[in-house]
C-alpha cells in the first residue's frame, strides 16, 4: 500500500467513496467540518454496479420495510436537493408495478386484512389491462408510491468532481498509521470492510448480486416491473434487469449461471421478447442482523466505520449519514439498532490487531 499525504487540517479522514462515503463526507461539510477523503477507483465498487432501487413495501403483503416513515420522506429530499447542489440528474421518482405472484396474494389485498395506511404507499387494480402485453401475470396488482431509483454511476461521478474542485479527494489506497491521532478516520470501504483488520470482527454477510442491461423493442412502459425480479426503463428502448442472490464465490466477475438465472425470471414475469447489453455483478456488503453497521470503534476512538447497508443502500445511506454526523460533530446519541455497540461481546472474543 501507498502512504497517502494526509490534510493535516482536515477532522475527519473518510476511506471510500461509495454511497457511504460520499454521502457521509457530503454532511460533515454541510456542517462546515473539514474532510478529506482518500478512495482507490480500481477497488470494486457495489455502488457503480447497482439498480438503485429504493422501494418503501415488501413481502407478499407488501408491509412497509423497517423505518420507511422516516426514511422514505428523507430520502426523497434528500436525494431532490442533492441534484441542485451537484448540478446532476440522477434521482429518478417513479412508480414499481408489483404483479400478484398468485390467487392467494390477490384474494388477500380484496380482503379487509390490508392495512388502513396501505394507500400512503400503494394502490391497487385486479385486472391486467394496463400492462397485458407487456407482464405476463393476470391478476392485477399493486402500483407503489414513494419509489423510484437513484442512478448511482451517475451521482458518485458527479461528488467525485464537486470533492475534486474542492481539492478534498485522493484517488489512492489507504493503511492507517499512527500519526492520525488527532483526527477521525471513519471506514466506508463497501464489501471490503470484512477484511478490515479494525473491524473483521463484525458479522458482514456479503451478497454477491449479478445485473443485466438489456434492450426491449417496441414497449410503451414508464413503471418499473418488480416480482420475483426488477425490469427498470431506462429511456431508449433500454432497461436494467435484476437481481440474483448468492452467498459464494463473493467477487466482481459475472457468471454463466448468473446471466441464465435472470433471463429465466425476465421470462416468468415478461412478455416481451429482450437482447442483452451487458452484464454486471458486484457485492453487497450485508450484514447478520440486516442492519448498518455505523459507530466508533471499541477501543480505538479515533476510528468508526459507516457500512453494512446490504442491498438497500439508497434508502438506508442518507439517514444514517445525517444520524452519524450528529453523533461526531455533536455528540447526539446513535441508534442502538445500527449503532456496532450491539456486537461489543464479539469484539471481546478476537485477536487485537
Ligand atoms: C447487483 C446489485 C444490485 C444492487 N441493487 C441495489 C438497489 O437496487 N438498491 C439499493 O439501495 N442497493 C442496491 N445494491 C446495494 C448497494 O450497491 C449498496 O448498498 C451500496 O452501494 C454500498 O455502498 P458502499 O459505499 O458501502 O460500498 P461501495 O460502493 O462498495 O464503496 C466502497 C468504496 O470504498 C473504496 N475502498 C475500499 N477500501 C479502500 C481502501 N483501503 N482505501 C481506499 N478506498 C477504499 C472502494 O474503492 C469503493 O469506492 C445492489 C448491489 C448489487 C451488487
Amino acid at each position: 500500500m501507498n502512504d497517502v499525504q494526509i490534510n493535516s487540517s482536515a477532522k475527519f479522514i473518510i476511506i471510500g467513496q461509495g454511497l457511504a462515503g460520499s454521502i457521509l463526507a457530503y454532511f460533515l461539510l454541510q456542517e462546515g467540518q473539514e474532510v478529506q477523503i482518500i478512495d482507490t477507483p480500481e477497488f470494486p465498487s457495489s455502488s457503480k454496479v447497482a439498480a438503485g432501487l429504493y422501494n418503501p413495501v415488501t413481502g407478499r403483503k407488501l408491509v412497509k420495510t423497517w423505518l420507511a416513515d422516516k426514511l422514505f420522506p428523507f430520502l426523497e429530499y434528500f436525494y431532490a436537493q442533492l441534484e441542485k447542489e451537484l448540478n446532476a440528474k440522477f434521482f429518478h421518482p417513479q412508480a414499481i408495478y408489483r404483479p400478484f405472484v398468485n390467487e392467494d396474494s390477490q384474494k388477500y389485498f380484496k380482503s379487509d386484512h390490508v392495512p388502513d395506511d396501505f394507500s400512503d404507499f400503494g394502490t391497487l387494480t385486479f385486472d391486467n389491462v394496463k400492462y397485458q402485453n407487456i407482464v405476463n401475470s393476470q391478476l392485477g396488482g399493486v402500483t407503489t408510491k414513494h419509489s423510484g431509483w437513484v442512478d448511482l454511476k451517475v451521482m458518485l461521478s458527479a461528488f467525485r468532481s464537486y470533492f475534486l474542485e474542492k481539492g478534498i479527494l485522493k484517488e489512492e489506497n489507504f493503511s492507517l498509521k499512527n500519526e492520525y491521532e488527532n483526527q477521525k478516520v471513519i471506514f466506508c470501504e463497501g464489501f471490503e470492510g470484512r477484511n478490515n483488520p479494525h473491524f473483521n470482527y463484525l458479522p458482514f454477510n456479503p451478497v454477491k448480486g449479478e445485473i443485466l442491461d438489456i434492450e426491449i423493442e417496441n414497449i410503451e412502459l414508464k413503471e418499473i416491473i418488480n416480482q420475483g425480479a426488477f425490469v427498470v426503463p431506462l429511456g431508449e428502448n433500454k432497461f436494467r434487469l435484476g437481481a440474483t442472490y448468492s452467498w459464494h464465490d463473493l467477487d466482481f466477475t459475472p457468471t454463466e449461471q448468473g446471466k441464465n438465472d435472470l433471463i429465466e425470471k425476465y421470462q416468468k414475469l415478461m412478455k416481451p421478447s429482450m437482447r442483452i447489453l451487458a452484464h454486471n455483478a458486484g457485492v453487497r456488503p450485508a450484514t447478520k442482523d440486516r442492519r448498518p453497521l455505523i459507530g466508533l470503534h471499541p477501543e480505538i476512538k479515533n476510528i468508526g466505520i459507516f457500512n453494512g447497508l446490504g442491498s438497500k443502500g439508497v434508502s438506508l445511506a442518507p439517514y444514517f449519514a445525517k444520524q452519524f454526523v450528529d453523533f461526531l460533530v455533536y455528540q447526539k446519541e446513535l441508534q442502538s439498532e445500527v449503532n456496532i455497540n450491539r456486537f461489543a461481546s464479539l469484539y471481546l472474543g478476537v485477536d487485537k490487531v
